[in-house]
Order: C-alpha cells, then sequence, then structure tokens
C-alpha cells in the first residue's frame, strides 16, 4: 500500500494537465486514501469489497456518480477530493497490473524466492530503503463510496468500508513504524527486486508504474468531464522507447509485450484480430493475446509471440479500430506500436542483461524527498506556535467527508500490533488473486 501511495504522488506530479495537477495539490490526503483504499476491503470479511475497487467498472461508476452530482466536475470544489481520490483508485488498480505483469513477475524467475511476503517485503524496502516513513491522515467518504459499490452493484456498507480503511491504515502504520528493521532479511529473499524496485530502466518498477499512472489520470480526468473518445486510450505500454525489450525469450515477464488502458474495454472485442503483431515486412507473427484479471472491463492486454523474438528486428503491434471501450467507442484509426528487439551476444544467444541499475534523476523529486523521517523522531517545529483557543469537537474517527483530519492511529503500537494480526489475510487475498492468474496461464 505505502507503494501504491508513492506511485500516486509521484504520477500527480508528471501530470501534465494543470488544472488536473492544481486538484491533485490541493487534495493530497484524498488522493493518498484513494492510493490504499482498494486493498483496504481486502481486510474485510467480503473478499469483493476489495477485489471489485481495483477495477474500471467501480472508477467508472465513480466517475458517472461525479458527473451526475455536479455539471462541470472539473471546476466544482465539492467535486474535487471526490476527483483526486477516485484518481488515487485508479492509480492503484493500475500499478498492481504494472507491477504483477513485470516486477512481481521477474523477480519470480530471477530471485525464485517463496512469494508469499513479496508484496510485504516492497514496502518494507520502500520505508527502509528511500527512507519512506509515511503515515496517511485518512479523507474519505465512506457514504459515498458505498454508492458506487451500489452501481456495480455490490452492497457494502459504509461502516465496513470505514472498518476496513482503519484496518489498513494500521497495516501501513506497522510497517512504517517497527516491521521496516527487517528489510535485510527480506533483502536475502528478493535482491533483485530490492535493488530493481525503484530504477528508473526497470519494467514494471515504481518509476514506470507512476509513468503510466501520470497518463491514467488524464484519461480519467477527461471522462469526468464527458469526453468518450478511445484516441488516447492507450495509456502506456512495454515495451517503449524508453524501456526496449530486454530479452528474445518471450517466455521471460520482459520478453512479453504489456498493454495499459485508459478505459475499460469490451472483453468480446479482444483477439487476435485487434491486437496484431507484425514483423518489420509486414508478416502476421503468430501470437497469443490475454487478458491480464480485470471484471467485466479490462484494462491490460499481453501479447507474446509463439516462437521467439527475432533478434535485431522491427516488430509493429496494432491495436485496431475493432476495439470497444465501456463507452461503446472506438478509436477512430488504428492505435500502432513499434519497437527493435535487442542483439544476442553471441548468435543464437540471448541479449546481455542490463548492468545493474544506477541512480538517475528522478522523476518525482518533490515525492522522493518527502517523509524521510520516522514518525515521532521530527524535528519540532522552530517556533513554537500560540496555543490556538479550546476546540469545541476534537476528531476521533475517521469523517465521512474528505479532507477530514484523523488520529494518529498508526503512530499507535497496540493498533500497529493489532494491524499485524489483519495483514497477512490482506495479502493473502493478493496471493489468491496471483493463483487464480497462475492458474489461467
Ligand atoms: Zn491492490
Amino acid at each position: 500500500m505505502q507503494g501504491h501511495i508513492f506511485m500516486a504522488q509521484c504520477a500527480a506530479e508528471q501530470t501534465r494537465d494543470p488544472r488536473l495537477k492544481a486538484l491533485l495539490a490541493a487534495h493530497p490526503k484524498s488522493l493518498v486514501n484513494g492510493a490504499f483504499f482498494p486493498d483496504s476491503g481486502y481486510t474485510a470479511a467480503d473478499h469483493d469489497q476489495g477485489e471489485i475497487a481495483h477495477w474500471e467498472q467501480y472508477v467508472d461508476g465513480y466517475i458517472q456518480l461525479v458527473r451526475e452530482r455536479h455539471k462541470t466536475p472539473s471546476s466544482a470544489p465539492e467535486a474535487a477530493p471526490h476527483i483526486a481520490f477516485m484518481m488515487g483508485i485508479g492509480a492503484h488498480g493500475i500499478t498492481d497490473s504494472t507491477f504483477d505483469t513485470l516486477l512481481y513477475a521477474r523477480s519470480e524467475q530471477v530471485d525464485r524466492a517463496n512469494m508469499d511476503p513479496f508484496d510485504m517485503a516492497m514496502d518494507i524496502f520502500l520505508v527502509a530503503d528511500m527512507p519512506r516513513y509515511f503515515l496517511p491522515e485518512y479523507a474519505f467518504d465512506a457514504a459515498t463510496l458505498s454508492l458506487v459499490y451500489d452501481r456495480v452493484p455490490h452492497k457494502v456498507p459504509a461502516a465496513n468500508i470505514t472498518k476496513a480503511m482503519e484496518i489498513a491504515r494500521s497495516g501501513i502504520g506497522a510497517v512504517t513504524t517497527f516491521l521496516h528493521t527487517s528489510a535485510d532479511t527480506y533483502g536475502k529473499m528478493f535482491p533483485w527486486a530490492r535493488s530493481h524496485l525503484r530504477d528508473s530502466r526497470t519494467p514494471g518498477a515504481y518509476p514506470f508504474g507512476a509513468r503510466v499512472v501520470a497518463r491514467y489520470y488524464e484519461e480519467i480526468f477527461r471522462r469526468l468531464e464527458g469526453d468518450t473518445s478511445a484516441d488516447k486510450v492507450l495509456i502506456g505500454s512495454y515495451p517503449d522507447p524508453e524501456y526496449p525489450l530486454l530479452t528474445l525469450d518471450p517466455k521471460r515477464a520482459d520478453g512479453q509485450v504489456v498493454l495499459f488502458f485508459g478505459h475499460g474495454l469490451d472483453r468480446a472485442t479482444i483477439n487476435g484480430n485487434t491486437f496484431v503483431l507484425r514483423d518489420g515486412a509486414g508478416g502476421v507473427v503468430p501470437s497469443k493475446v490475454s487478458i491480464f484479471r480485470g471484471d467485466k472491463w479490462p484494462n491490460v492486454i499481453t501479447l507474446r509471440p509463439d516462437a521467439s523474438w527475432l533478434p535485431d528486428t522491427k516488430y509493429v503491434v496494432t491495436v485496431t479500430r475493432g476495439l470497444r471501450t465501456l463507452n461503446g467507442t472506438s478509436p477512430s484509426s488504428d492505435i500502432q506500436l513499434s519497437f527493435q528487439t535487442c542483439t544476442p551476444v553471441s548468435p543464437g544467444g540471448d541479449c546481455a542483461e542490463p548492468p545493474a541499475p544506477a541512480p538517475g534523476p528522478s522523476p518525482c523529486p518533490v515525492t522522493e524527498n518527502q517523509y524521510k523521517k520516522r514518525p515521532g523522531t521530527e524535528e519540532p517545529p522552530p517556533e513554537p506556535a500560540p496555543s490556538p483557543p479550546p476546540s469545541a469537537a476534537a476528531p476521533s474517527a475517521p469523517q465521512s467527508s474528505s479532507c477530514a483530519a484523523s488520529p494518529r492511529l498508526g503512530h499507535d503500537p497496540a493498533s500497529a500490533l493489532a494491524a499485524l494480526l489483519v495483514l497477512p489475510f490482506a495479502l493473502g487475498a493478493r496471493r489468491l488473486r496471483r493463483e487464480v492468474d497462475a492458474h489461467r496461464r
């Protein structure tokens, strides 16, 4: 969850639409609450409370609800925290896919460890290695989130949402406050993942995910404004000009093509006719087109050739106008993505492994430089502030409104330890998704 929050923030810094950028900067708490909200649902007895919130049906339900409430959502002040929250939800969902298709899958092949504690280990690395001691304050509207579930439809009472958010935040607090000390233990299990997690050249790592999210934000914002065009629906891919294909072996995680979409896609239009792989001479290359997870409206497609990639060869992936989104629209022209394969070290072999990651410029320096102090060890403010007048009601529980003040739950050892008891269930839910994927493969 810490990783999802990081990518949501890093993407907000990279968004090109100035109005959206200003909106996200004005509602940072709503954004980060949205970014851990989908996994909070996995702490509930109802597994679907978590699963549903990961996908386009929920994101689109939220878009439509806000559009019904506000004539021009992008300029309505009351809509702004909801927009920031739904961007956080979108960021979470798509980065589970950028991460799991590429980084998790590659770690599984390289690190060859027991993958059960993988997600928690990644958050531990982020806290220990950046270091990033971040604990979100509450900002969510449980009543509205419950209404969005109704649209799926799936009944989730507001009280269950509040409870799940409290448990999830405690879990983030447990990692941030205590568990980061086990970074080296997990580092022995996942040395490749630990050294590549923040690398801006590694497909599926945090910088890759954040870049896809920044484009997803822009698509969600367009949809909020009533633009149903599918012309910018492809929001990211591997490979792309900044992330060249690293191997000729299509069985490797980094030997597949992965396409990320900013709208849910109509499953009936996803097939070998809408996703076509061709070689440089224009010949169709036999390949397998697969949907990565998703609900009624998936948004991630993978493509693997049946045989090895040819060395130093140009390939073109075409997404044809036969593709249809949940808005019932198709791209007005075919979308094409071309790339060149690598050259093997010796004839008949594979390409060289990229050199070990070296620190490069951060795509999001503001995000990178925040939260370096452990909670409770922050410097006191330079000048004592005058005492405020006694307030009528101290904040005691998460309120059903955005940007609400919060108790510092994660700082409290008792609640953090309570969260430790719940974390395995939440992580177990993620494992369940991956086992379903493995079964499908
Ligand atoms: Zn998730």
